[in-house]
């Protein structure tokens, strides 16, 4: 005997406590009208979790806690207990990892209390618990809070009157498949949680992606800088040695320029001669004076080379008047010209013209072209006075030949003296010549050494201001150079320093360093600097941090997602799995229905023929259906939605052409429910029947055929039965009467038949 007692206290009019004790397989519960009898129905249903009010016959839990009589004060809580048998360990849990536990106790007492404000308690053998665990626990001994086996009062053709689906949840409940569709609920909530939260985190991913698109970008850039800003590195490096190297080199260079120059400049300052003017030369007034002299010389000569000349044509003309005389048809003779005279003219003009080449002013040339002029002019003074004449023969002719004969040479005489004074004086000029001449090349000579001097100095000075200009151009490039590792500081940190490191530049390149070559890289640094300023500074270190914590994020929600989709993948397949059992199950508990649901139908009607069909029913969409409604087919055909299968009920009465349940009489309802309830509980036995009052409707001769089958049922199924009908209380073996005392509230006692069958109808 599985159930072992039902304990009530403060339930409905059960105010004190009762206790119903089970252990025969028919328990008959018996008792006037409003006695409390239902009441004990209600107090099982109640106990095994039943939520409906309805089903308990009460409008809140308030109702369900014993009212109150004149004798008895109303009670504040209503509290009912179920023991059952579990010696053979039949009673079990599932833990949270959803694995069978056994409840490891010889006795498991299921307690339910309502207050009086509407909470209800649970408890499993005392321990508290939710109502989960009481319906779990339960399910596993195939009884549940569906009550198919709990048939109330006027509830016998509820299978009946329940739709397909309804009648299908029942008959899985009775197949103890409850379980199932309890885990296939469980599994679609987790399954919808599960899918919300996939739904969640793509969401949240889907929040997350485009910061960390812009944060790609932003490490992106800082990569790109510090790649840049390694470059610039490796730039700097070399461009810094080689500038200091270069530095260097420009302030030695300068340093010896500039000692040599001074050293140079001083030595030709000192040097330096006085500048010799060219001044007057004393040999110049010599000169003069013997030109003076010579002038005289000359202008006395000249005299003398004329009067010679007079003379001699005066001679002429004497002879040629004695040949005249002597000889008169000779012809008039010709003025004749002294050759004397002429190469005295000639050597008179060369003089002058020897002067005059030699002439160093311009008043020197006048002088002596003068004197060129005036010889030249007296010259032929002489002789065009000299017309000559013809003269008488005279006899002092001869005479006068005679005396110009004499006058001639003595002037001829002193003519010679004259040249030779002259050419003296000459002689004289040309070595005070020689001797200007040698003085003013010595004085030119130092006039020269003199400028050349004077230039060397300007021409140190200037290259001094050209060293200067360099000097002021390095000391420039001293400050540039600090102002560029100031920047580069800025730019690349103390890396900048680096280029102090020895070895950054292979000694071998120091001669090929040159400004241009450094200019060269200058630019090109120039050239990383701006790329590095564009890409934007900062070593961005908050935002690689970020970025790596958001892609962690991104990872870890990814993770999670890929965990939920399985978890998602896993559940569907538990899903598929439960449905798959349950539909199997199921199907094979139906057969084994129908088997027992037509010999139970044949045995009540004594043939005939009865069947549960699966059926599938066809939801319509409520909003098209109005106006589809002229056109059924498509109707079927566009509004199907996922199907879900029914049970119907399909019946053959013999001898009578019945094809709907709703051409029973109440009679054959009623006995037709029975046998449905019947072959149900065959199938799969649960532990106890409650069966109130469902034999109400039967005469006499199904009274009996009723009666066998409890006795039938009783083998595997203890049963507890509320009737009013002789035939039943005689097949049970302990009888409780209830009845309302003294005190206004029900009262169990055990009864004899005879006891009993005074409450029969
Ligand atoms: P019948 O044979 O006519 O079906 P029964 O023996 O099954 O009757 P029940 O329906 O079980 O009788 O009992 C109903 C009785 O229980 C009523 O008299 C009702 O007043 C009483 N009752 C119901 N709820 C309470 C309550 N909360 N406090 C006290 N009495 C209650």
């Amino acid at each position: 005997m599985m159930l072992k007692k039902l304990e009530l206290h403060g339930f409905k009019s059960f105010a004190k406590k009762t206790e119903i004790v089970f252990n025969q397989p028919v328990t008959a519960i018996v008792g006037p009208n409003g006695s409390g009898k239902s009441n004990t129905v209600e107090a099982i249903r109640f106990v095994l979790g039943e939520q409906s009010s309805k089903s308990l016959r009460s409008a809140s839990g308030k109702d369900l806690i014993f009212a109150g009589s004149q004798h008895i004060p109303k009670m504040n809580r209503a509290s009912v207990s179920l023991t059952f048998d579990n010696t053979s360990r039949v009673f079990h849990l599932h833990n949270v990892k959803n694995e069978k536990i056994n409840v490891d106790f010889d006795e498991v007492v299921i307690t339910r209390t309502v207050y009086a404000d509407g909470t209800n308690t649970y408890h499993i053998n005392g321990h508290d618990v939710r109502m989960k665990d009481i319906v779990e626990l339960i399910a596993s001994v195939h009884i549940g809070s569906s009550g198919h086996h709990i048939i109330s009062q006027g509830e016998a053709d509820r299978l009946l009157n329940a739709s397909a689906k309804e009648r299908k949840i029942m008959i899985e409940d009775a197949l103890g498949l409850k379980l199932y569709q309890y885990r296939i609920k469980e599994t679609e909530k987790k399954l919808s949680k599960a899918e919300d939260n996939v739904q969640e985190l793509h969401a949240l991913r889907r929040e997350l992606a485009p910061h960390i698109k812009f944060l790609e970008r932003q490490v992106k850039k800082i990569e790109q800088a510090e790649q840049l800003r390694g470059d610039l590195m490796l730039r700097y490096d070399t461009y810094l040695a080689q500038e200091t190297i270069l530095l260097e080199r420009e302030h030695d260079t300068y340093r010896r320029e500039y000692d040599a120059l001074t050293a140079e400049h001083a030595t030709l300052t000192a040097g330096l001669p006085e500048n010799q003017a060219a001044g007057e030369i004393p040999e110049h007034q010599e000169l003069a004076t013997l030109r003076a002299e010579l002038d005289v010389i000359q202008q006395q000569k000249n005299e003398l080379v004329r009067s010679l000349g007079k003379i001699e044509g005066m001679l002429e003309l004497a002879q040629s008047s004695k040949d005249q005389a002597e000889h008169p048809d000779a012809p008039t003779p010709s003025i004749r010209i002294l050759f004397d005279d002429v190469k005295d003219l000639a050597r008179t003009l060369e003089g002058y013209i020897d002067a005059l080449e030699r002439s160093e002013s311009l008043q020197d040339m006048r002088t002596h072209a003068h004197a060129v002029r005036s010889t030249l002019h007296d010259f032929m003074r002489t002789y065009e006075t000299e017309v000559p004449t013809i003269a008488e023969p005279d006899p002092a002719l001869e005479t006068k030949i005679q005396e110009l004969q004499s006058l001639y040479a003595s002037t001829k005489e002193a003519l010679d003296t004259h040249i030779q004074q002259e050419s003296g004086v000459h002689e004289r000029m040309r070595m005070v010549r020689e001797r200007i001449e040698t003085h003013q090349q010595s004085q030119q000579e130092a006039q020269r050494a003199y400028y050349e001097t004077k230039a060397r100095i300007r021409d140190i000075e200037s290259k001094m201001e050209m060293l200067a200009l360099h000097h002021q151009a390095t000391l420039r490039a001293d400050q540039a150079f600090q102002e560029e590792i100031n920047e580069g500081r800025a730019l690349i940190g103390d890396r900048i320093d680096g280029y102090r490191e020895s070895g950054v530049l292979d000694a071998g390149l120091h001669d090929q360093i040159s400004r241009h070559s450094q200019e060269v890289l200058r630019k090109k640094l120039e050239r990383l600097k701006i790329k590095l300023e564009e890409i934007g500074g900062g070593s961005g270190a908050d935002v690689l941090a970020e970025y790596q914590e958001t892609k962690e994020r991104d990872a870890f929600l990814e993770r999670e997602i890929q965990d939920v989709d399985m978890s998602i993948q896993s559940l569907k397949t538990l899903m598929q799995q439960l449905q798959h059992e349950l539909a199997r199950e199921f199907e094979g508990g139906l057969e084994k229905i129908n088997t027992q649901f037509q010999e139970f139908f044949a045995l009540m009607f004594g043939g005939g023929k009865a069947q549960l069909k699966s059926v599938d029913i066809i939801k319509r969409k409520r909003s098209e259906s109005s106006e589809a409604e002229d056109d059924a087919e498509s109707v079927l055909l566009d509004e199907e939605e996922p199907q879900e299968t029914g049970i119907e009920i399909y019946v053959n009465l013999p001898r009578k052409k019945i094809t709907h349940l709703e051409m029973l009489s109440g009679g054959e309802r009623s006995l037709t429910s029975i046998a449905l309830l019947f072959a149900l509980s065959q199938v799969n036995p649960p532990p106890f029947l409650v069966l109130d009052e469902t034999d109400a409707a039967l005469d006499e001769a199904n009274s009996r055929r009723y009666g066998d089958m409890i006795e039938n049922l009783s083998r595997y199924s203890q049963l507890m039965v509320v009737t009013h009908n002789r035939e039943t209380m005689s097949r049970a073996q302990v009888l409780y009467g209830v009845t309302i005392g003294n005190e206004e509230c029900s009262q169990l006692l055990s009864v004899n038949f005879d006891d009993a069958a005074m409450f029969a109808k």
